[in-house]
């Protein structure tokens, strides 16, 4: 595939002009639908322990707040750009429409690789960000969160550096914050959480046995480790592939998932020389892992995973999308064609923004909740939205991301209508 197909921000927007085609979108929503409405560009200057000054690229896309405050996480990555972050705050739009939560979306993005720095110049680097992108920042105005090699410790030097600039706290500014500063219960694995409860609900639909099921997971990071404890703990299924950038391992006896974690948790987050620790665990390719005979694939990583190249080898029966943009659209038919059952990214793994958006709540009002509590506004939340989804793919005779889409292009077109902005 040609660079500009596998462009993320192409593959959202050829996603919104296929579901405008079937749901007879107006013509002037889809050509205001399809760019995002505000982006900020940063340059970052930030002083490195060796002295030196690097000047580091930043981003924020607010992709649409027709239906409330945008909504999106931030991500650190050697290889991040504009498009992709745009593309990401995109899907964050249409994930806070079919969650119904009543958020819009943004995504955020600094070009940089924090496993080549000191903790000090990665909270230099956060704090860096925040000057700059803090001025269009605010509770009810857009709220980032952490996403790919960011977590709850830079959340906390963020939303420190935010108070500095406001002059008072204002915790409900980011999410995925640690406890003690405004963090919610159940936010740390509620992505995972969300994903398996998708999973036990389409398991359900086709009449599979979770107790009977195995499960391959692509990335071994919060979603995909969490998803994956929790589906074996919590729903019974049999977890037997893994991977992350480093390798990925077949176990037919199946991985425990706590075992991975604190393997994990040990060696720089990640599995390389797993096999060394695990007799039974045989390293494969990651080719190998997306097309192992398993009733469930996760693909919890990165973007572009499943293509036209590898789509017709898949023979899990349900795919869960944990990452965001996994499957290229050309896959999407093949996927389709053979019967497999995709929850599609933005309503798959809903359940980080939906406990974010929890978390904004009980930060508005200072009063927290407890887990069992977190975890049941949890599963109502994704159990309506997943229905939302299923009904509609049933109804309409399409595959659920053009149903997904469906649900909340008409969610997030309607609020446009009823502002008057179009
Ligand atoms: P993370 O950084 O915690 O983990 C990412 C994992 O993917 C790591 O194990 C990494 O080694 C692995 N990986 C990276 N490149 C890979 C490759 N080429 N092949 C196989 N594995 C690879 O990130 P995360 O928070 O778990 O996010 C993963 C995905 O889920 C991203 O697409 C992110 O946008 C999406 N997502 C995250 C959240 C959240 O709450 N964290 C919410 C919604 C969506």
């Amino acid at each position: 595939m040609t660079k500009e197909e596998l462009n993320p921000f192409a593959i959202a927007q050829a996603q919104l002009d296929m579901v405008a085609g079937i749901m007879n979108l107006d013509p002037t929503i889809h050509q205001f639908l399809r760019e995002p409405m505000r982006e900020l560009h940063v340059s970052l200057p930030v002083k490195m322990d060796d002295g030196t000054t690097k000047i580091f690229k930043g981003f924020r896309v607010q992709y649409n707040d027709a239906r409330g405050p945008t909504k999106g996480g931030i991500r650190f990555a050697p290889d991040e750009t504009i498009d992709t972050v745009r593309a990401l705050a995109a899907w964050m739009t249409w994930k806070t429409a079919v969650a119904d939560i009543p958020l819009g979306g943004a995504k955020g993005g600094i070009v940089c690789n924090p496993r080549e720095m000191s903790a000090g110049e990665v909270e230099r680097l956060s704090r860096a960000y925040i000057r700059q992108v803090g001025r269009i920042l605010g509770l009810e105005v857009d709220v980032p969160a952490p996403d790919v090699n960011t977590n709850p410790q830079i959340m906390a030097w963020m939303v420190d550096e935010f108070a500095f600039l406001r002059g008072h706290n204002e915790f409900g500014v980011i999410t995925g914050k640690p406890l003690p500063l405004g963090g919610s219960a159940g936010r740390t694995d509620a992505t995972g959480r969300g994903l398996a409860i998708t999973v036990g609900l389409a398991m359900k639909e086709l009449g599979m046995d979770p107790k009977k099921a195995t499960l391959a997971v692509q990335g071994c990071g919060n979603v995909g480790s969490y998803a994956a404890a929790i589906l074996t703990k919590e729903y019974g299924l049999k977890l037997v592939g893994i991977s992350d950038e480093t390798g990925a391992w077949y176990k037919p006896k199946g991985f425990d998932p706590a075992a991975l974690m604190a393997y994990t948790a040990d060696h720089d987050g990640l599995l390389k020389g797993y096999e060394k620790h695990d007799k039974d665990a045989q390293p494969i390719t990651n080719e190998e892992l997306l097309t192992l005979d398993v009733d469930v694939l996760a693909p919890c990583a990165i973007e572009n995973q499943i293509t036209e190249a590898n789509a017709d080898a898949v023979r899990a029966r349900v795919i869960a999308e944990g990452a965001n943009g996994p499957t290229t659209p050309g896959a999407d038919k093949i996927l389709y064609d053979k019967g497999i059952y995709v929850i599609p990214d933005f309503l798959c793994n809903a359940g980080g923004v939906i406990v974010s958006y929890f978390e904004m709540v009980q930060n508005a009002y200072d009063y927290y909740w407890d887990l069992p509590t977190v975890q049941q506004r949890l599963e109502t939340k994704m159990s309506s939205a997943f229905y939302a989804v299923h009904e509609t793919a049933k109804r309409m005779k399409i595959d659920n991301r053009m149903a997904a889409y469906v649900v909340s292009v008409e969610r997030v077109a309607e609020a446009v209508r009823l502002r008057g902005w179009v």
